[in-house]
């Protein structure tokens, strides 16, 4: 069978193409690896700018958009993409997972973004023994206990605040003397009592031999007080928070990427391969949030209908 669209990825983005290309009657595989949905939310304590849901767990909204596409009878198949080719001759799609090869006519690409690695020594030997990505994930296992959350962003501002309930004290280190994330965030950060935030620094080593101790902090600063330029922070938990890359590999050598990686891509999600759209946070674009990836879902389908449409496959001519 030659699928309408292969749909890669099931969060945001992806839940929204499913519902809205079984909404438009074509024929669809879904496909992701996870046994979670909701894509990156899923690890979000709260989500509190989706209109309509104010507060909503990232897990929660996962959930429920997983569960309005399975209305529609989508539900993501679990596996893992391995390859895309796009063959000239016929200009279909193949997709190679772990256990099928699948055969498209378009290909609706919502793999979205990876946590950020700091790529220091400690991160990786120490990653599940102290070092998490996910505050709202791993934070309970640190209850009572002293943290710290690297970054300047919105996800990081969130986890500090969210450990802020569960710690005795948290430290977030940014490596300028301005925080990134949203000023309403910004403010609460500021004013909690057990949060103290370590600006122009960064870090350089995480501490401990089987599990997190500390992390070894540097100045910025040219000029720093030597007891300031670098020094240990004593934490059970080192929570790293420092964005996102995207997850693109597969599309390497067949679509064009920009130098960071995403796939370039406009309102339209069109890529640079014929039939690829690139939808939700590995597109490039102004602003990722779960608004514009859901936004993408509904215009790459869009964009299939069309170029089905007008490569004579739309539902209408078969
Ligand atoms: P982000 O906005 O890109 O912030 C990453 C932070 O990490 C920045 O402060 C950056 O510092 C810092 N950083 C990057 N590399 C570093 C390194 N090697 N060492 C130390 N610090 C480093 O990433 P994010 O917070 O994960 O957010 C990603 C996107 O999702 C954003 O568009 C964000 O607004 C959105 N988001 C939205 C919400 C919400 O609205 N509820 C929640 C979470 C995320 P600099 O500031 O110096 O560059």
């Amino acid at each position: 069978m030659i699928f309408d669209t292969i749909i890669i990825g099931a969060g945001p983005a992806g839940a929204s193409a499913a519902i809205y290309a079984a909404r438009a009657g074509l024929s669809v595989r879904w496909l992701d690896n996870r046994f979670i949905p909701g894509g990156q939310i899923s690890d979000s304590s709260c989500v509190d700018n989706y209109p309509g849901l104010p507060g909503i767990s990232g897990a929660d909204l996962g959930e429920a958009m997983a569960k309005h596409a399975a209305n529609f009878s989508m539900e993501p198949v679990r596996e893992k993409v391995l390859k895309l080719a796009f063959n000239n001759e016929d200009k279909t799609w193949s997709v190679h997972t772990k256990k099928n090869d699948y055969q498209a006519r378009t290909i609706i690409y919502a793999a979205g973004a990876a946590h950020r690695r700091l790529n220091i020594p400690g991160e990786e030997e120490l990653s599940g023994s102290g070092v998490s990505y996910c505050a709202s994930c791993d934070g309970a296992f640190f209850k009572g206990q002293d943290t710290v959350v690297i970054g300047g962003g919105n996800t990081a501002c969130e986890d500090a605040l969210f450990l802020t309930k569960l710690c005795r004290k948290v430290y977030l280190v940014h490596r300028r003397d301005e925080l990134r994330a949203d000023r309403i965030l910004q403010e609460l950060v500021k004013k909690t009592d057990n949060l103290e935030i370590i600006w122009n620094h960064i870090p350089e080593k995480i501490e401990g031999d089987t599990c997190v101790t500390g992390l070894g902090i540097k100045s910025t600063m040219p000029h720093a007080a030597e007891e300031q330029a670098a020094r240990i922070i004593e934490a059970s938990g080192v929570f790293i928070a420092v964005g996102m890359v995207p997850n693109s590999a597969l599309l390497s050598g067949i679509a064009s990427l920009d130098e960071t990686g995403y796939v370039i891509a406009g309102e339209d999600c069109a890529a640079s391969a014929p039939g690829l759209f690139a939808a939700g946070d590995v597109r490039t674009k102004p602003l990722r949030q779960i608004v514009t990836a859901v936004a993408d879902g509904a215009n790459a389908v869009t964009s299939v209908q069309k170029y089905l449409h007008e490569t004579g496959n739309s539902a209408q001519n078969k």
